[in-house]
């Protein structure tokens, strides 16, 4: 090998390298490529239920996929520290003003940051915006259709850093309606006065109610911040009851209902606070907070291929073929919740006014870890969870279902029907083998005794070309290839 004047490494070397800089995915890295394939399979051919799941449109994995990754940005439009950052400056304010207009939001007295990386990091950056270290925060209790970063912990151990680094005191669902109990949350409030009360969950299938909301927190002068994760695709096309009237501060996901890729946003508002008796006005600083807390407080330079999804996946938002998605949702949810009520089964709170159902299994004598794992194995996918007056979150007693992922890829009401027989089967299959074992058996035996009867083997094969010869039917969103 020669090295060529000048160069430290060979012209042969050189010349791979350069070349390998242009390869597609598919030559440079079979492994990963292949990877993405089978799971690109997984998702075209099985029946993705989970409730906080979507497929991203092409153009949005396009605008992720593209250059923007590659671009520093620390600070934000007009004020950052590095150059060259003309265009990311354009994109960011132009997914600001985006984000504002798809809520319907005045820019005189709402403000938003679109660098948050994810929810989990917005959230964080929210409690470190208004809440001092060890300040008081409340939040939906995990096991009750909460979120973890709303301060989860148990008895024994503190889990999220959010409450860790902040004092949380729960809020509860009434374990025999499974509606939150807003009375309880009242008098806790009173006692334990927060500096901010969170409104938002992740397992709740019907609206909040954020004027009683409002109202309990203007008892304590507390923030209210909306967590709005799961539902701002509804909200934003108008079919669910909107948060931002009564609340200080809205935070969200970008990858749930509002179908855009994964990251997180932070709505503040601005201007006047509270007017005194004496007419004297309180203005809001939240802006500067929010903007400091984020950056840079947690994070370093934003996501801009991201920021560039967001903004894409927002312009889709505001269309009139986005709120007919929406209005599917729900109505799809409807049928899957009536087709399984009509299947014998139980729904917490007895139906859903949004796009997620919570099954409760208590009543057929099964529960959300045996049946998930059949679920899987008949290619539907969803998740366990916690029913209300669980007595041990270590084995959840639901299942939650979401329609959002499937309405994306075109099925209505009647393809719900036939996904509810599909998730019938499949209970039904889960009881089989339970009752062919011991009762007390775990889980870990319970799934060697699906795997290894032969009879239990065959029958999910079956049901499993079911479910795929319908799931294969729909078109897949994203891109042609990967
Ligand atoms: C999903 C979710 C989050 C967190 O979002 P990540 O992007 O997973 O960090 C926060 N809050 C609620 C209510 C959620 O459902």
């Amino acid at each position: 090998m020669s090295l060529t004047n000048g160069h430290c490494v060979s012209k042969e070397t050189w010349d791979h390298h350069n070349k390998m800089m242009l390869e597609p995915l598919s030559v440079n890295d079979p492994e990963v490529f292949s990877i993405i394939k089978k799971e690109k399979h997984r998702q075209t051919y099985g029946l993705e239920l989970i409730a906080s799941e979507n497929f991203a449109s092409r153009a949005v994995l396009e605008a992720l996929g593209s250059c923007m990754n590659n671009k520093y940005s620390e600070g934000y439009p007009g004020q950052r520290y590095y150059g060259g950052t003309e265009h990311v400056d354009e994109l960011e304010r132009l997914c600001q003003l985006r984000a504002l207009e798809a809520f319907g939001l005045n820019s005189e007295k709402w403000g938003v940051n679109v660098q948050p990386y994810s929810g989990s990091p917005a959230n964080f950056a929210v409690y470190t915006a208004v809440v001092e270290p060890h300040g008081r925060i409340m939040g939906l209790d995990l096991p009750d259709g909460g979120h973890l970063t709303h301060g989860f912990m148990t008895e024994k151990k503190k889990i999220s850093a959010t409450s860790i680094f902040f004092e949380s005191m729960a809020y509860k669902v009434n374990p025999e309606t499974g509606y939150i109990n807003y009375d309880r949350l009242q008098e806790n409030a009173k006692l334990f006065h927060p500096k901010l009360i969170i409104a938002g969950t992740s397992c709740y299938s019907r609206n909040l109610d954020y004027a009683r909301m409002r109202q309990i927190a203007n008892e304590n002068g507390a923030y209210l911040l909306a967590d709005m994760a799961h539902i701002s695709g509804l909200i934003a096309a108008g079919v669910v009851p909107s948060p931002f009237e009564h609340c200080d501060i809205v935070s969200t996901t970008t990858h749930k209902t509002l179908r855009g890729c994964r990251a997180g946003l932070i709505f503040f508002r601005k201007g006047v606070r509270s007017i005194d008796a004496k007419g004297k006005e309180t203005m809001y600083n939240l802006e500067s907070l929010i903007n400091q807390a984020v950056f840079p407080g947690l994070q370093g330079g934003p996501h801009n291929h991201a920021i560039a999804g967001v903004a894409v996946a927002l312009k889709q938002v505001m269309t009139p073929e986005f709120k007919a998605y929406q209005k599917q949702v729900l109505a799809n949810c409807k049928a899957l919740s009536n087709a399984l009520i009509d299947h014998g089964y139980k729904i917490v709170t007895g139906g859903s006014d949004n796009h997620l159902i919570l099954l409760d299994l208590r009543t057929k004598g099964s529960d959300g870890g045996r049946t998930e794992k059949v679920l899987e194995a008949i290619a539907i996918a969803c998740n366990k969870n916690t029913c209300p007056g669980d007595k041990s979150a270590l084995r959840p007693s639901g299942l939650r279902f979401g329609t959002p992922a499937l309405t994306s890829r075109g099925l209505i009401e009647e393809d719900f029907k036939k996904v509810a027989e599909f998730i019938h089967k499949g209970i039904v299959l889960t009881l089989e083998v339970q009752k062919s074992m011991d009762p007390k058996a775990t889980l870990k035996d319970f799934v060697q005794a699906m795997s290894q009867g032969e009879n239990f083997q065959e029958q999910i094969a079956g049901i499993r070309a079911e479910v795929e010869a319908f799931a294969g039917q729909f078109p897949m969103p994203g891109l042609p290839e990967l």
